[in-house]
């Protein structure tokens, strides 16, 4: 970034520097899709939080780095360009630990926080339900009191990492005689309660690890909801606010496109007029996204409200990533439909894995639909698009 950094930023990032060359394994690990590669980024994670690495954006005292929004943009910017693991426990340090810190007791806090620290508690979200998606205010899983327990009955879907979590922090409807954003709870489910059953769904790049998730009759204690029983739309707003407000990755962006160049070459195209215009597209959207980070970042660190940034942030990157991996297909032509095993084959290890997860990043924390709604009517105080009205 081209800020300007202070001296005890710069020397910030040249530790976290060092500490990156010294401790990176140097073989990828196995993929954190697997009980292998889970116990594999595990190890990496817990090397992280020895060095107070883990979780940079959290406050020192619930055990995090404590450090600035400069900082946490150079750590990560390093991260990426060491080749680190990507990181495991992304829904406990991004989403349900914020959550926690701001809105549970400090019972909950302590109980809660340390485990996402050190990983060795993993957390999935369950959000999604076959008919609430985008339209999260539809949830129907049922959550019925009973003396000090709710009993929890319904169905999550898309529920990522649920195959290995220990926990899951959920929306579900307590009072079914409210609609809507009202009568909803968020609650802390133990992936280990009698009556949770997960039935994987395999991914379009074959990797497991992601399930739709029943809950029959799952008795939690009352003192695993977060906020009160029917607060739980602001809570998980507050969630969702953590997940979209995320600065995003351009180092990572910018390794892509490094490697279209290299995979450009090695296809024989570089030449080509339509390649290299494609090619040089994706970089000066790279540069773009760039200084729109360093703008909300600068921004942010001064204290500057940023309307809807969280959203515009969203969209770019992950339509930007679409296009990258798009790029990377055409450049390989007919040959981009071959296996990674096929002699023939030119793309890197993980291509295709990386351009069917870049179609997954324009659905998944919101799609781009729902973003441009949110951008046409809080930025550009354009209409709004017409709502549900409670009867
Ligand atoms: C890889 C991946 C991982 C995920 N992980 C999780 C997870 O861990 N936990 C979890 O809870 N969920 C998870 N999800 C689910 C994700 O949050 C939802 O898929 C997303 O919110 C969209 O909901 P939906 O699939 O029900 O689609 P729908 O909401 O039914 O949308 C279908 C289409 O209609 C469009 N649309 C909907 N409403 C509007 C509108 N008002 N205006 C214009 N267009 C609209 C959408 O943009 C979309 O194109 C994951 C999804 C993916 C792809």
């Amino acid at each position: 970034m081209d800020l300007t950094y202070s001296p005890a930023q710069t020397s910030f990032r040249a530790r976290a520097r060092d500490w990156l060359a010294a401790h990176v394994p140097a073989e990828p690990l196995p993929p954190p899709y697997t009980a292998e590669g889970v116990a594999a980024h595990r190890v990496w994670e817990r090397q992280l939080h020895d060095a107070g690495y883990a979780a940079l954006h959290w406050p020192r005292e619930h055990g995090g780095g404590g450090a600035g929004l400069i900082e946490q943009a150079l750590f990560g910017e390093e991260y990426v360009r060491s080749g680190a693991p990507v990181r495991l426990n992304r829904l406990a340090l991004g989403m349900a630990g914020p959550t926690v810190m701001a809105l549970g007791t400090p019972e909950q806090q302590q109980r809660w926080l340390p485990g996402m620290l050190s990983c060795e508690q993993l957390w999935c979200q369950g959000f999604s339900e076959p008919d609430a998606g985008s339209d999260l205010a539809a949830v129907r899983t049922r959550g019925e009191l009973d003396g000090d327990q709710l009993v929890i009955t319904g169905q999550k879907v898309w529920t990522s990492l649920s195959a290995f979590a220990q926990w899951m922090f959920a929306l579900v409807r307590t009072d079914p005689a409210q609609q809507r954003h009202r009568g909803l709870t968020f609650v802390m489910i133990a992936m280990d309660s009698p009556g949770v059953e997960l039935r994987p769904i395999r991914q379009l790049h074959g990797e497991p690890g992601f399930s739709e998730v029943f809950l029959t009759g799952v008795r939690v204690p009352l003192t695993d909801v977060v906020g009160g029983i029917g607060d739980g739309w602001a809570v998980a707003m507050a969630t969702l606010g953590f997940e979209r407000g995320g600065l995003g990755d351009h180092a990572r962006f910018a390794r892509d496109v490094d490697d279209l160049v290299e995979l450009a070459h090695r296809a024989g195209v570089a030449d080509d007029p339509v390649v290299r215009d494609e090619v040089a597209a994706r970089f000066v959207e790279v540069q773009q996204f760039r200084r729109h980070i360093e703008l909300v970042t600068s921004r942010l660190a001064a204290g500057v409200p940023t309307d809807a940034q969280a959203s515009i942030t969203k969209l770019y990157w992950s339509e930007m990533e679409a296009r990258i991996f798009e790029t990377a297909l055409r450049i390989l032509g007919p040959l981009a439909e071959l296996t990674p095993q096929a002699s023939l084959n030119l793309a890197a290890p993980g291509l295709h894995r990386r351009y069917w997860h870049a179609r997954a990043s324009r659905i998944f924390a919101g799609t781009s639909e729902v973003q441009r709604n949110i951008i046409a009517e809080r930025v550009l105080g354009l209409p709004r698009e017409p709502r549900w009205t409670s009867t």
